[in-house]
């Protein structure tokens, strides 16, 4: 190696380290490398007891799906080492990893991650439940609909962003936020609450979605603070124009909003499908932002504590819990379970191409364990709920549309 050659990776390897290598110590004040304290957003939280699942019934009445935008198996183990090593992630007997590739790209995007799990296709990356030719691909949620289940999602991100509208919505381009908004209207969902009150009654055509949700008979909830006095069966939550905020600036939505929706949907005697979205967990991964990152993961774990403690109860719910991608290969270089402590760093500021985490929990969670492209989610989602479609598909490892 020349001396030139020498020194240009000599600089590209410092430059490299100064861009990606954000690392955080979190021990109650967190401390970024770069010597600034501060005030840290995480703190401890009590996790409860959940009874390991004994029925025999593989049959689910209800799917709860909870997706952590980004969430890979570090970010898992970096939440509970900072909640002293406690968390809901520990409940579940199932485990699985979904492999996340889309029809177009070793490494996902969010659209074609969503739409694999919501239509056991594999897309190309930026569409949303499309196929080549830009026709709608059946979500689990479409199918649940007609099948008289009650539906909803549940996000920390606009409802119009890829993965809420994966679900409900069928698009060529993920940014089409109006359009998608549109979808909602027709899609024949029971609720969703998230943000994006602006894709609904600020758009291009100057229609008023909002006032069209009302006369179908949505209750409209606009308030953060009003999530647990939502009484009504149909529910429209938008409860920023546009962004939800991180959850310093937010506090805690994704707990009252999943407490919410599973009392709302609940009252179908056909069962429910809900899908929960920790949103964020993608953008601070993104930024880098070990503290945040941490924080979302664990509202997630909360959220996700929800759901198991109304699955315990009711012994007919099957409760998923996976990811779309990881997002930042994030690694943990260090820390303490007994102090929280964790020293993390992420190596890229993009999405990444491992394997991410699935937890089972309930009747129909078996057959999440083991290894399996991320379109399984959605066969394996349709036969615990004993829908008979696309029969011809399930065992086919790679539905891949081609582009
Ligand atoms: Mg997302
Ligand atoms: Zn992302």
């Amino acid at each position: 190696m020349n001396f030139s050659k020498t020194l240009s990776v000599l600089i590209f390897s410092v430059l490299f380290s100064f861009n990606s290598y954000a690392q955080g110590f979190i021990d109650g004040n967190y401390k970024e490398e770069k010597s600034e304290t501060k005030a840290v957003s995480f703190t401890q939280y009590k996790v409860e007891d959940i009874a390991e699942y004994t029925g025999k019934n593989t049959k689910a009445k209800n799917i709860i799906l909870l997706i952590g935008d980004g969430m890979g198996s570090s970010h898992v183990f970096a939440a509970i080492a900072a909640n002293n090593g406690k968390s809901y992630f520990q409940k579940f007997n199932n485990t699985g990893f979904s492999k996340t590739q889309s029809a177009s790209s070793f490494v996902t995007d969010s659209g074609a991650g969503g739409t694999a799990i919501a239509t056991g296709h594999s897309v190309k990356n930026g569409v949303i439940s499309v196929d080549e030719n830009n026709a709608p691909l059946k979500t689990i949620l479409e199918i649940a609909e007609d099948n008289n289940k009650a539906t909803g999602v549940v996000a920390t991100s606009t409802v119009t962003h890829a993965t809420p509208a994966s679900f409900v919505a069928h698009n060529k381009n993920r940014k089409n936020y109006e359009e998608i908004a549109s979808d909602f209207l027709t899609s024949g969902i029971d609720l969703f609450i998230g943000s994006g009150k602006s894709h609904f009654d600020d758009r291009k055509d100057k229609q008023n979605l909002i006032k069209e949700l009302e006369n179908k008979g949505y209750e409209i909830v606009l308030d953060k603070n009003n999530i647990s006095k939502i009484k009504g069966d149909k529910v429209a939550g938008l409860l920023f124009d546009e962004s939800i905020g991180r959850y310093k600036k937010r506090g805690e939505i994704l707990v009252p909003a999943t407490i919410k929706a599973i009392e709302v949907l609940n009252k179908n005697n056909n069962g429910f499908f809900l899908m929960i979205e920790g949103s964020q967990i993608d953008w601070a991964s993104h930024e880098n932002n070990v503290d945040d990152m941490i924080t979302e993961v664990a509202e997630f774990d909360r959220a996700v504590g929800e759901a198991l403690k109304f699955a315990e109860k009711d012994g007919n719910t099957l409760v998923i819990v996976t990811a779309d991608h990881e997002t930042g290969g994030f690694i943990i270089n260090d820390g303490s379970i007994e102090k929280g402590t964790i020293k993390g760093s992420f190596n890229t500021t993009h999405h990444t191409g491992t394997m991410v985490p699935v937890f089972a929990y309930g009747p129909g969670a078996e057959s999440f364990n083991g290894v399996y492209k991320n379109t399984k989610i959605f066969y394996k989602m349709l036969d615990a709920f004993e829908f008979d479609v696309n029969v011809a598909k399930k065992d086919n490892e790679e539905v891949i549309v081609k582009f």
